[in-house]
């Protein structure tokens, strides 16, 4: 589970971006953290790179396909 010290840095939200899930290899949508919804295993990735292939990490069957979810959103200053 990611890790945080200074929580007066990080603001809660409610961005939809949150709620989507991407494929393997599918392009970052957002520079940040992404977690696989089905081993839990967390990656950095930044926005237009292909997020983690299939043998990011070994899965039990049981374990489903990777899929990935935005844990933390990076916020890029413009
Ligand atoms: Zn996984």
């Amino acid at each position: 589970m990611a890790m945080y010290k200074y929580g007066n840095l990080l603001v809660h939200s409610q961005d939809a971006a949150f709620d989507s899930i991407h494929n393997p290899g599918a392009p970052t949508p957002h520079s940040g953290i992404y977690r696989c919804t089905a081993c839990g295993d967390e990656v950095a990735s930044n926005a237009g790179n292909p997020l983690p292939p299939q043998n990011h990490r070994q899965h039990q069957p049981a374990q489903g396909a990777i899929r990935w979810q935005l844990l933390v959103y990076a916020q890029q200053q413009q």
